[in-house]
């Protein structure tokens, strides 16, 4: 079953922790949280955190900040089988392995303005202090979804490299917040076979790929899925069937083996890239 589960649900890329920061902020920020860890195995984590105000939540990346009072700051990454859920009101009994759950101060919420947030199966759940903080940041490459995003920095590792493209932009600390999705995507977008050698693209082809990522992702952060495909490929405007995919958005090549391409009708090819499915269209993208 969590074969099966794998490999319908993709990978949260960045847009959907951007989401999250947001949606936290709104909750919980400018207020003391409780936390504790119904599972245990982050309960030292919990009792630092608690009483203590939320000044600020922040993305980066597919990394997920909580900046609290005193210098705290609990970092989350979700990995593969991450997941955040949140309601209003009384938080209901812990089911299932909630690593972390966050409430807002009950004794002086008004009811309707109680929320509950429960975090289960993360990769990482810690609290970190600032030069950690630093050193994570440091480790990972610009955030197309953030204002102090140096797309030079990205293009410095592009540049010298002989590895092909895709892996570059899904090594994150070349640039962070881009999956499988938003980098098969933004290369079939910019006619670039996945294969390409970073050294290979000037800088002009990067910045309108840099540039693509920002629309890209901006779009997914604020319609809460992932889109890709221009208004002339769309199925209305083409008169085909909507996707039916679990992620939900209109792609152009991501998990479409075989199937036409929506610019020039070639069948979609796959092929595997340091363990991952690449797709991408033989004829649009050729070099
Ligand atoms: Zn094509």
């Amino acid at each position: 079953m969590r074969a099966l589960l794998t490999t319908l649900a993709p990978v949260p890329e960045g847009h959907t922790i951007h989401r999250l920061a947001a949606r936290h902020a709104e909750l919980f920020a400018g207020r003391p949280v409780h936390a504790s860890s119904p599972q245990g195995r982050f309960a030292d984590g919990a009792a630092r955190l608690t009483g203590t105000v939320l000044h600020a939540t922040e993305a980066y990346g597919k990394h997920l900040l909580h900046h609290h009072a005193g210098e705290l700051t609990l970092h989350v990454h979700l990995g593969l089988y991450g997941k955040v859920t949140d309601g209003v009101g009384e938080p209901p009994e812990p089911v299932g392995q909630v690593r972390l759950r966050l409430s807002n101060d009950g004794s002086r919420a008004r009811p309707d303005d109680r929320h509950w947030l429960d975090l289960r199966g993360p990769t990482a759940c810690e609290v970190l202090t600032p030069p950690e903080v630093a050193a994570l940041r440091a480790r990972l490459g610009p955030d197309p979804l953030r204002a102090d995003a140096d797309p030079d920095r990205a293009y410095a590792r592009i540049s010298r490299s002989a590895t092909p493209l895709a892996a570059l932009l899904l090594d994150q600390s070349v640039v962070a917040g881009t999956g499988l999705i938003f980098v098969t995507e933004a290369l079939f977008r910019a006619g670039l076979p996945p294969t390409l050698p970073g050294k290979a693209l000037d800088r002009a082809g990067w910045d309108r790929l840099w540039g693509d990522l920002v629309t890209l992702m901006t779009l997914a952060v604020r319609q809460g899925r992932i889109d890709t495909v221009r208004d002339e490929h769309l199925p209305e405007t083409m008169g085909r069937a909507p996707r039916v995919d679990r992620h939900g958005g209109e792609v152009y090549v991501y998990r479409r083996p075989g199937a036409p391409c929506h610019v020039c009708g070639t069948a979609v090819s796959r092929g595997e890239l340091a363990g991952r499915n690449l797709y991408w269209c033989s004829t649009c993208q050729a070099r």
